[in-house]
């Protein structure tokens, strides 16, 4: 145990969010310990749909989004579903989601989101250099489909949003436009938004150890460890494990969609709920893909991964125990199927993965309330791959003392 040798900084957990960060901690001279029950990205991290998804600046919680969820939740394999055994431990966080839905709040978060997106691209390109990680990205953008006139005419305030932010965009009127960036897509899709900024990893799980790779090589250390309590000290915190105590001068929590029990044990009462989604992973030459896709209407991406074809998305507000059902992936590829008539869809592998997420669809990135040596990263709901690079520099700015570069008042934990 380290009682008489306190490590500078312990990061607890080894997601895409965990492992920049101590990365990050470690380019400014930090020696820094992450832990993780399982090791290098085990959660959300791993099978993620892989986009940098800088271009998604409206927050989920979108005015007049409460009207058309019920609408969703009619369909038990819809974009949307709460299990019946779950209703009623949701129905505090829905009641924030529908609260941050309001126009107030909405656009003080669709500026904090892009404000942080902006701050994430650059991040990431930083990144990148840092650790030679050109490989291991698609710079191929995305396409926005929709499926009529009155569905594409739906979502032009969100184009407006992100002309508002300079994001670049071109908005395609006919199946043969859009044939030209994507051919054999069913020609029920009539329109489209192809955004160019947008950015893929070949395989997030990859990704992930890349970057855990040079940490460790550069001298970090990555442990298996559950951690169950953090106990404020004098000069520290105290972490206690199955294996005993373990103490640190700060503590990162980025333990993702179980962050919210570990600032518990401090006191703090974080809102933190679980979207979980799904997918299934077709193996090479399923579809000649040459950009990321998002059928938005219908509440799902599909993505190249590992020149495979990864087919996913969807939102479960069921919680942490209960178990897959992995019929939603069925409902999803099924649709990818009708969609994408060349589609092979023999051999996959299907995957659900917990998304961390706050009602207002921000992160929280700030210290802890009640102990000052501690760090929250967690709650990137949808975007911690895409924000995982921007938070790691703004946590390791508050680590240092060093001023932030945004305003970091829309990620506090005192917001809720
Ligand atoms: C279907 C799906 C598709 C997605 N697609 C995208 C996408 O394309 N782009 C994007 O930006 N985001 C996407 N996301 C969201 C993204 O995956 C998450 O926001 C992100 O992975 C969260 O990273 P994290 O490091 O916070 O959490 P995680 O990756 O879940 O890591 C948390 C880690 O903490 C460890 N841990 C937890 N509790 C403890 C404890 N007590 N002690 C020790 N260790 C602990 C866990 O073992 C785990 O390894 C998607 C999510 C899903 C489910």
């Amino acid at each position: 145990m380290l009682q008489d040798n306190p490590t500078d900084i312990v990061v607890i957990g080894a997601g895409i969010i965990g492992i920049s960060t101590a990365l990050e901690l470690q380019k400014r001279g930090k020696q820094v310990l992450v832990l993780d029950r399982e090791g290098v990205g085990a959660g959300a991290s791993k099978g993620n749909a892989g986009a940098f998804a800088f271009t998604d600046i409206v927050p989920l919680a979108t005015p007049g989004i409460m009207r058309k969820a019920p609408k969703w939740l009619f369909d038990p394999l819809g974009p949307l579903s709460i299990p019946p055994s779950y209703a009623l431990n949701i129905a505090p966080w829905m009641l924030r989601f529908w609260r941050a839905s309001w126009q107030d709040r909405y656009a003080a978060a669709l500026s904090a989101q892009a404000a942080l997106m902006d701050h994430s691209r650059a991040a990431l390109e930083r990144q990148i250099a840092d650790v030679d990680g050109e490989a291991l990205m698609q710079r191929e953008g995305q396409l926005q489909l929709f499926e009529s006139e009155g569905e594409f005419r739906a979502s032009l305030p969100t184009w407006d949003r992100r002309k508002d932010h300079g994001i670049p965009f071109d908005l395609l009127d006919n199946p043969d436009a859009i044939a030209e960036i994507q051919p054999g897509l069913d020609r029920r899709f009539t329109h489209a938004g192809f955004t160019p900024t947008w950015m893929n990893t070949v395989d997030p799980a990859s990704w992930t150890r890349h970057l855990a790779t040079r940490f460790t090589a550069r001298g970090g250390q990555v442990e298996i460890a559950t951690i169950s309590a953090l106990t404020p000290m004098d000069a520290g915190v105290r972490l206690t494990t199955a294996i005993g105590e373990i103490d640190a001068r700060q503590v990162i929590v980025a333990a993702g969609a179980w962050s919210h029990h570990l600032a518990k044990t401090l006191g703090d009462r974080i809102p933190l709920e679980t979207e979980r989604g799904y997918n299934t992973t077709l193996p090479q030459g399923a579809f000649d893909l040459r950009t990321h896709l998002t059928f938005g209407g219908h509440g799902f991406v599909v993505t190249r991964i590992n020149g495979g074809v990864r087919i996913g998305g969807a939102v479960e507000l069921g919680g942490l125990e209960l178990p897959p059902n992995y019929k939603r992936a069925d409902a999803l590829l099924a649709k990818a199927g009708r969609f994408m008539p060349g589609l092979n869809l023999e051999g996959g592998t299907q995957w659900m993965g917990f998304r961390p997420s706050l009602p207002d669809s921000l992160p929280l990135i700030d210290r802890s309330a009640r102990a000052p040596q501690v760090f929250y990263a967690f709650g990137h709901g949808h975007l911690g791959l895409t924000q995982s690079a921007g938070t790691a520099e703004l946590v390791a700015d508050l680590v240092t003392n060093t001023k932030p570069a945004l305003d970091m008042k829309p990620f506090a934990s005192t917001r809720f």
